[in-house]
């Protein structure tokens, strides 16, 4: 009788326990192909501008009495071989925020200094454009975490913004504190006039290698990875980054992260409770 009784009582923990254990399986396999993916992604992005090139330097072999063409060729040799340098940078930049936890060095980080330096990075390409940038509310605001993730995200976020906007727009950099369950957060909203994202797109932007418009994309230098390191940045910062648009109106990207005092007194709080 008590073994039937305990047998009873275990048998529901061990179909639970199958369970997980099916349950896990599934995600380890889900994760297998999603790295069989992307590694299918990497080589076709990699193979595509490595092909030009070979076919490029073969053109310019046999155009060897021909200094115009030579000319043209060695042209579009740079062209793609930025293209690689840009790939293999962003490879490298998503690779480093998967990997590294970015609390590790962790500080406070002055929110002024990191839209300038967005707006730096992007200073040229919305020169040739005419597009003017501005940015408000960005005084005396702090955000807690990697200063060089942090950067390179609002940086994406920027580039984005200038990159799907047609001449003489506006792209607008808005900062503000707002509070949350968790403490204070501070919001950093990207603001374009530029052709927007439809509603299906909205839900794959942020995947790895997916672009809207491959052509466009690869026309801008863009590698289809920088939507993805800007969400992992946010992700392992405690934050996130959402997207609202209207196609062909623009698009508003924001990025919320943990204010540096809040998230400070939070790592001391959990401090004393350890
Ligand atoms: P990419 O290197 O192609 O810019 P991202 O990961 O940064 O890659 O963005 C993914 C895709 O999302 C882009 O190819 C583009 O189609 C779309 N996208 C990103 N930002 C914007 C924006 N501000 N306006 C319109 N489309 C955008």
């Amino acid at each position: 009788g008590e073994a039937l009784a305990v047998s009873a009582r275990v048998a529901p923990l061990g179909s639970r326990l199958v369970l997980l254990l099916v349950e896990d399986l599934t995600e380890a396999r889900r994760i297998e192909a999603v790295r069989r993916d992307f590694v299918a992604n990497v080589s076709h992005e990699l193979k595509t501008p490595v092909g030009a090139l070979s076919l490029l330097s073969e053109a310019v072999m046999d155009a060897s009495d021909d200094p115009e063409a030579v000319q043209r060729f060695a042209g579009r040799m740079q062209i793609e071989a930025t293209r690689l340098t840009n790939l293999v940078q962003e490879l490298i930049d998503l690779s480093r925020v998967q990997n590294d936890d970015p609390l590790e060095d962790a500080e406070p980080v002055r929110v002024d200094e990191l839209v300038a330096e967005a707006i730096d990075r992007c200073r040229h390409q919305a020169g040739t454009k005419q597009i003017t940038m501005a940015a408000g509310g960005t005084a005396d605001l702090h955000v807690w975490g990697n200063r060089g993730q942090l950067a390179a995200a609002l940086g994406n976020l920027v580039e984005n913004a200038v990159n799907y906007s047609p001449a003489r727009t506006r792209v607008g950099i808005a900062a503000r504190r707002v509070a949350a369950p968790g403490g204070e957060l501070i919001e950093l909203a990207v603001t374009d006039q530029g052709i927007g994202i439809s509603d299906k797109d909205k839900e794959r932007i942020f995947e790895r290698f997916y672009r809207v418009d491959p052509a466009r994309s690869r026309a801008t230098g863009g590698t289809g990875l920088g939507l993805a390191i800007v969400k992992h940045v946010a992700a392992s910062h405690g934050g996130e980054v959402t997207v609202w648009s209207s196609e062909g109106q623009g698009s508003t990207f924001t990025l919320r992260l943990p204010e540096a005092g809040a998230a400070r007194d939070r790592t001391q709080q959990q401090a004393r409770l350890d």
